[in-house]
């Protein structure tokens, strides 16, 4: 039988977190078994990227702002309460990013969890708390290929369950059936459709389809989590390519007879899509090969995410390493 150890000091590249109002080494930020986050999956929480800029000693810390302001959002549908106001937040990542000093991309995950040690599900009985880590993270998903994925024979949680919008840290049960069932069955990854049968998103990121020079993705009514990579690509497509965007309920098949897809995510960045159920997609650049489009939207992304386009700047926050 295995057993699992303690975390020792070195299996946290980085070594200082975010909890319960302060700065604390990695090894310390631990909660009881008793914890009600751990008990029922009561937390919610962002996943955000910053980009080293090695020739700055600086990171780039993508749209902060919006994804606080989500986690501040969605704070209110489970009764959980935070300290922290959105410029604390931003504030607190971007000194966390100076003490842990990373040298490579990283990956910063607050979580504002139910931080009591309470049996029983009443949200109102708990306290909540902020936790932020961060640590090391290069391609979540290949980005120099296209993804071969399957439709999950898993639902995605309805809005009426469990809200995707929201994300909550026990929907993510969902995307964990989801990647391994599609990961056991030979696929990179997996689209999960709605409990109605229409396109929701991928696993863990949003989905774009490209048909006939036209990008479409499903709307926000689609039990999605409403991407901030999903809304910077619908500006991109729209400012930078000229392409109208069209944000509505999607069939399954469309995605058989799509030109392109693509998956974008803080995570997974832009990646593409080049067969879905085993039905390889075809689009200028051949039979299950990377659409001109995506491509061209990852390339923009990889600039903009860097602070390389000055008329997106506003969307990078540059925290100096010194
Ligand atoms: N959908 C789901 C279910 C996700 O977990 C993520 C990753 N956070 C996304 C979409 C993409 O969202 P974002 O662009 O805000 O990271």
């Amino acid at each position: 039988m295995m057993h699992a150890v303690s975390p020792a000091p070195e299996s946290f590249p980085h070594p200082y977190s975010y909890f319960r109002g302060g700065f604390v080494p990695a090894t310390q930020a631990v909660i009881p078994i008793q914890n009600h986050a751990f008990l029922y999956g009561t937390s919610i929480f962002e996943g955000i990227r910053a980009y080293h800029l090695p020739g700055q000693n600086a990171m780039c810390l993508f749209k902060a702002k919006e994804h606080y302001q989500r986690l501040l959002s969605n704070a209110g549908m489970f009764y959980m309460e935070i300290e922290e106001d959105l410029d604390r937040c931003v504030a607190l990542t971007a000194e966390l990013l100076r003490k842990n000093q990373p040298t490579g991309d990283t990956y910063i995950r607050p979580t504002l969890f139910k931080d009591g040690c309470v049996v029983g599900t009443n949200l109102d009985k708990v306290p909540s708390s902020l936790c932020v880590f961060t640590t090391p993270l290069g391609d979540y998903l290949p980005t120099d290929r296209g993804l071969s994925v399957c439709i999950s024979n898993w639902r995605r949680n309805s809005d009426n369950a469990i809200p995707p919008r929201a994300k909550a840290g026990g929907a993510y049960m969902n995307t964990a059936l989801i990647v391994t069932d599609a990961v056991r069955n030979g696929f990179d990854d997996g689209i999960v459709l709605t409990q109605e049968g229409m396109v929701s998103e991928g696993s863990a990121m949003n989905l774009f389809l490209v048909r006939d020079g036209k990008l479409i993705t499903p709307a926000v009514t689609e039990h999605i989590l409403e991407g901030i990579t999903r809304s910077a690509i619908i500006t991109l497509a729209q400012q930078e390519l000229g392409l109208v965007v069209e944000q509505r309920p999607v069939n399954r098949t469309e995605l058989y007879v799509a030109d392109e897809i693509f998956f974008c995510g803080t995570g997974a960045q832009v990646v593409s899509v080049t067969s879905v159920d085993n039905r390889p997609l075809t689009n200028a650049n051949g039979v299950g090969a990377v659409g001109p489009i995506s491509a061209r939207l990852q390339a923009l992304y990889f600039e903009v995410v860097r602070n390389q386009h000055p008329k997106y700047a506003d969307w990078c926050h540059i925290v100096p390493l010194a």
